[in-house]
């Protein structure tokens, strides 16, 4: 029996309004796992207004005290582990493997770093850069944070966005994707339990082009962050230039996976197939383009088509499965178009690429070899579980097909070779480039794109900049009413 959640979470409680009714769906069985009504424009209004009128106080906290109240809440999120995993399986598909070993705790992880990071506020020493002069910096909270995720690590991309505003001093209003609210909803309900204070961080549901525009270009916001698709990320960036707001964007990726021909075949084939099915191929950075020496790559399509065989797809819920479903039938259909079109263009399947028969957006891992490198397979961001491979002709060619792309998420390049793992970490124009491996993410680190994949960086110390504004205060120190500088103006006869 489906349960009705609330169509937003405002000023420290639940409520419901009279917009759209609509189902989350579980998209390994089809079912109806809850049902709301969704919050709308109107909603926007009251919420950004709430968060304007809460944010002093919180700003207004020491960093100490910020960071109490988000120490608190990374042991709440990890308090209710299990209701989050359940909800996170339920509304995405993931695996309950997944969302448990990574998810969650990634959740908290982050957010305890964020807490941690409010007490570092670092900056250039206050000093006499000019001989009259104290100068020193302050950084203050920007304000008030309006924010947009995406559906396919919905808690994961709701604390990056969400921790680092808090713990900047900012207010946020964070809006969902429409089909996964659940898990959004359940921390801000923890975020109040753990005594952040009404007002300050508010979940509204509710469409894109409703709540999310409305809230991209709303009057109130301070800065806008968004996580998404570019195609979405670019109307979010209007909207909000119309009123010359801050925006920050993560967007879409096509991470090149360039595989040398000395690199340990082995580690590459493992890393290949985990890079490129994790969460079933729905991650930003996933491996999307094997680039592999030509020597190695008979062995290689060999090796991931054999590993992909071997990975178990089904009930997301049952420890032994290693794959779920894609997040939803559309996004099943747009999978399969891309797939079948590389095959018609030429491109040979090597492993999957066949929708199978049964309830559930299941798409089985998929291998293609020998795809046009102008081909849309190869260009467009799949967010499947899909990997292409295509060969090199030598060091610089290999880096220049992995910088072939308008994305610049990640990439990764394998080798061990330590010189040429330094020149292709510098070459690849990507905002994260793994050596030997690909994935992995820490809160300490930066995470974000160049190129059509955004500005601005989530997580890290660096995501805080995002937060802020830096304000310089310049105090004379000599007392002396006629200065010298104003000779630049005017000059008094007795001087
Ligand atoms: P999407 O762009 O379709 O939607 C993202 C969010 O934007 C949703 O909440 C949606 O409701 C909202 N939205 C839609 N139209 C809007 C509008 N006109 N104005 C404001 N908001 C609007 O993306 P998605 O399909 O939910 O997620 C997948 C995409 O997210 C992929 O492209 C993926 O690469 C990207 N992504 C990027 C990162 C990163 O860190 N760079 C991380 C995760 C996902």
């Amino acid at each position: 029996m489906p349960r009705t959640v609330p169509s937003s979470w405002l000023s420290g409680s639940a409520h419901s309004t009279d917009g759209p009714e609509h189902q989350v769906v579980n998209p390994a069985t089809d079912e109806v796992v809850a049902t709301m009504r969704l919050a709308t424009a109107a909603d926007v209004d009251v919420a950004m207004a709430q968060a304007r009128a809460a944010q002093p106080a919180w700003g207004g906290l020491t960093p100490a005290e910020r960071s109490g109240v988000l120490a608190e809440l990374a042991r709440r999120i990890e308090g209710a582990t299990d209701e989050l995993v359940a909800d996170e399986v339920a509304q995405t598909g993931k695996t309950t493997r997944l969302a448990t070993e990574f998810d969650v705790p990634g959740a908290v992880d982050t957010t305890a770093f964020f807490a941690g990071a409010a007490r570092l506020l670092e900056g250039k020493a206050t000093a006499e850069y000019s001989a009259d002069h104290t100068s020193s910096i302050r950084r203050e909270p920007v304000g008030v944070v309006g924010t947009v995720t995406p559906w396919n690590y919905p808690l994961g991309m709701a604390i990056w966005k969400v921790m680092p505003a808090l713990a900047a001093g900012c207010a946020v209003m964070l809006k969902p994707a429409e089909i996964t609210p659940l898990t959004s909803l359940t921390l801000a309900r923890l975020a109040t339990e753990a005594g952040v204070p009404d007002g300050v961080f508010g979940v509204l549901t509710g469409t894109g082009p409703e709540v999310g525009a409305a809230i991209a270009g709303h009057r109130a916001a301070d800065v806008v962050t968004f996580t998404g698709s570019t195609a979405v990320g670019r109307q979010v960036m209007a909207a909000a230039a119309a009123r010359g707001t801050r925006v920050q964007l993560e967007l879409g990726g096509k991470a090149p996976f360039v595989v040398f021909a000395d690199a340990d075949l082995d580690a590459a084939v493992h890393g290949a197939v985990a890079g490129a099915l994790i969460n079933s191929g729905q991650d930003c950075t996933a491996a999307t383009r094997a680039i592999v020496a030509p020597s190695l790559h008979d062995d290689f399509v060999a090796g991931v088509a054999e590993l992909m065989a071997a990975v178990r797809v089904g009930d997301p819920t049952d420890p032994d499965t290693d794959m779920g479903p894609v997040v939803s039938h559309r996004h099943r259909d747009k999978i399969a178009g891309m797939v079948d079109r590389a095959a018609a263009a030429g491109a040979r399947i090597v492993a999957g690429g066949v929708v199978p028969d049964g309830p559930g957006a299941f798409y089985p891992p998929t291998l293609i070899d020998g795809v046009d490198e102008q081909s849309e397979i190869y260009r467009d961001e799949v967010f499947g579980p899909v990997l292409t491979v295509s060969t090199f002709d030598g060091e610089d060619d290999a880096l220049r097909r992995a910088n072939d792309t308008d994305y610049g998420l990640a990439a990764s390049a394998w080798t061990r070779d330590v010189f040429l793992a330094q020149r292709a970490s510098r070459e690849i124009h990507a905002g994260c480039v793994w050596i030997n491996d690909h994935i992995p993410i820490i809160s300490e680190m930066p995470h974000g794109g160049f190129g059509a994949s955004g500005f601005g960086k989530d997580m890290s110390a660096y995501s805080l900049e995002e937060y802020l504004s830096i304000k310089h205060v310049m105090s004379d120190i000599t007392g002396v009413a006629a200065k010298e500088w104003h000779r630049a103006v005017f000059t008094l006869p007795d001087r």
